[in-house]
């Protein structure tokens, strides 16, 4: 007798931390499952923990075995945390991946502008269609978010339908592309749904987002106000803020100059696909200086403080192109990521000294969120019906609020799940019925490094306590041949009643060597590791922190 298939799912990224999103379906039984992915996204690198990492993405172990069972990548939407990491990690897995067209164009858009990126194939599938992916049955239903085509994705198996929402709010007018598909959400729970794996991003905000078409109204109503210049920086990618923006300039007899790369490539994809249809072409970044200060608008990117893009250099004066003076207008048409607060910060106070009027979310509805608050999850609750619930996308507190919401909403079995975990979703009783191996990798440059790797965690101690490096030459009875050689590179050069650290540790050295009883002497190893000693606790002593200390001993014969 054959075990009927199971249904299972696993987080492989996206919970207990917003980003690297990497969900995982498998129907079979523990003797053979195929696979499903959807979405394969990074983490932006957090300097102050992963000095020099920065991106962040999902350990594909699991995958990478599991290769000839993996049938396909989904792409929800084409935001860095869901498809940042293809690039990257798709040629270990070499699987189809599925994308409707947006998702589909600017992920060609940045293969090409990177270099060295392989060819990767993309299958493109209409929004709303339904097709199959080896055993799986699946249905990109659309809904609004903060990029055109974001979907959740139905999951038709025999053992059930899953809903995996994918980033999602409710606006019922997104200004572009097709809000959020209530009616056949709720045909999906007339029907019956097994599970929904949903979004907790905003899980912990009452009521419901305002919709874009406010923060439309808003941002004309700002730009006519202005008197001078007007620059505007938003994501790239939210392409109805920028067509938001566009109008706004427009209605206030603007030109509309494009300033950053990612604003470009973003634009021509959105124009290819008719999403800003109707609206006059946008400059680029040359005509800038042609236009009378009432008749230009910048868009620009750098709305997170990113050194190297726009809008950091136009606040620094730095601009090849681009400049503000004061009276002239910057309006932060986003929000500030978790991490970022200190760069845009110093981009804000560097404009306010200009004499440049700032306007951000705290100032007015320049900003939303894509992602659902509570009365839009209760919604979603109420059209799907599911039989379980399980959070994803969010770090713990939001995950925690979305359950608590779910169980309050009555939805029968609500699950809170870690990095890893195997959950069967049915038939039967849903359970954790395995741990897959999971992690995290970091990009080091051009190099994929696994999270244990040491290269991090030295540069870490480097970065708290700088290094001390000795170098001696001795003959084969151990007398020092030269004086020795002594850097101390990140460490203070005097201690606190003014002596240099140089000469403090260059006479311990001499003097550690000079009393060596004669038997360590001679064993060159024995001699470094006593001098290491020496140098690190004379400079705890002197300084207060333990550095890394390298000594090297060169024996000569003569
Ligand atoms: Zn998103
Ligand atoms: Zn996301």
């Amino acid at each position: 007798m054959t075990r009927p298939d199971e249904l299972t799912f696993s987080p492989l990224g996206g919970v207990g931390q917003i980003g690297m999103n990497l969900s995982i379906y498998g129907l079979g039984n523990r003797h053979q499952r195929s696979w499903l992915a959807i979405d394969l996204g990074v983490y932006f690198g957090d300097e102050e923990h992963l000095p020099g990492i920065d991106l962040v993405m999902p350990d594909i172990t699991f995958l990478e075995k599991q290769k000839k069972n993996l049938v396909g990548l989904v792409l929800t939407h084409a935001h860095e945390d869901h498809f940042g990491a293809i690039i990257d990690l798709w040629p270990k897995l070499q699987c189809p991946i599925y994308a409707t067209k947006f998702s589909a164009s600017l992920f060609e858009a940045k293969c090409a502008a990177e270099r060295g990126s392989p060819k990767i194939p993309v299958t493109v599938v209409e929004s709303g269609s339904r097709f199959n992916v080896g055993p799986f049955d699946i249905e990109m239903i659309p809904v609004a978010h903060s990029i055109p085509e974001s979907h959740a994705i139905a999951i038709h198996s025999p053992v059930g339908t899953v809903l995996h929402t994918g980033d999602w709010k409710i606006d019922p007018t997104p200004i572009i592309g097709k809000p959020t598909d209530e009616k056949r959400l709720r045909e999906l729970g007339d029907e019956g749904v097994l599970a929904v794996i949903g979004d907790s991003t905003n899980a912990v905000r009452d009521g419901r987002s305002p919709s874009e078409m406010e923060v439309a109204a808003t941002l004309t109503k700002l730009v006519m106000a202005a008197k001078g210049r007007v620059a505007v920086t938003t994501f790239a990618s939210n392409v109805a803020r920028v067509r938001a923006v566009a109008e706004a300039a427009q209605a206030s007899g603007r030109e509309v100059v494009l300033v950053g790369r990612a604003m470009e490539r973003v634009v021509q994809v959105a124009r290819e696909c008719g999403y800003l249809d109707g609206l006059p072409a946008f400059r680029n970044a040359d005509y800038y200086g042609h236009f009378p200060p009432d008749k230009v608008l910048a868009l620009c990117t750098g709305s997170q403080g990113e050194s190297r893009a726009a809008l950091a250099r136009i606040a620094n004066d730095d601009h090849p192109l681009v400049t503000l003076n004061k009276g002239d207008t910057v309006i932060f048409s986003s929000r500030t990521i978790p991490g970022n607060e200190k760069a845009v910060g110093t981009i804000i106070n560097g404009l306010v000294t200009q004499g440049i009027e700032v306007i951000t979310d705290r100032d007015a509805l320049v900003h939303v969120s894509g992602h659902p608050r509570r009365d839009e999850l209760r919604d979603m609750i109420s059209w799907v019906r599911p039989e379980l619930l399980i959070p994803v996308h969010g770090e713990a507190l939001h995950l925690s609020e979305h359950a608590k919401l779910a169980r309050a909403c009555g939805v029968p079995k609500v699950m809170i799940v870690k990095t890893g975990d195997l959950v069967k979703l049915g038939p039967g009783d849903s359970a954790v019925i395995d741990e897959l191996p999971s992690g995290r990798i970091f990009k080091d440059g051009a190099i994929l490094e696994s999270e244990k790797s040491r290269a991090v965690t030295e540069r870490r101690r480097l970065g708290f306590a700088g290094c001390a490096m000795v170098a001696l030459a001795i003959n084969s009875k151990g007398d020092l041949l030269d004086d020795p050689a002594v850097d101390l590179i990140g460490i203070p050069e005097k201690n606190s009643s003014g002596q240099l650290l140089d000469d403090i540790v260059y006479d311990i050295v001499l003097e550690v060597v000079e009393n060596l009883p004669k038997a360590r002497k001679r064993d060159p190893d024995a001699m470094a590791e006593s001098v290491r000693r020496a140098v690190r606790s004379t400079l705890a002593e002197h300084w207060g922190k333990k550095t890394i200390c390298y000594v090297q001993v060169l024996t000569v014969e003569q």
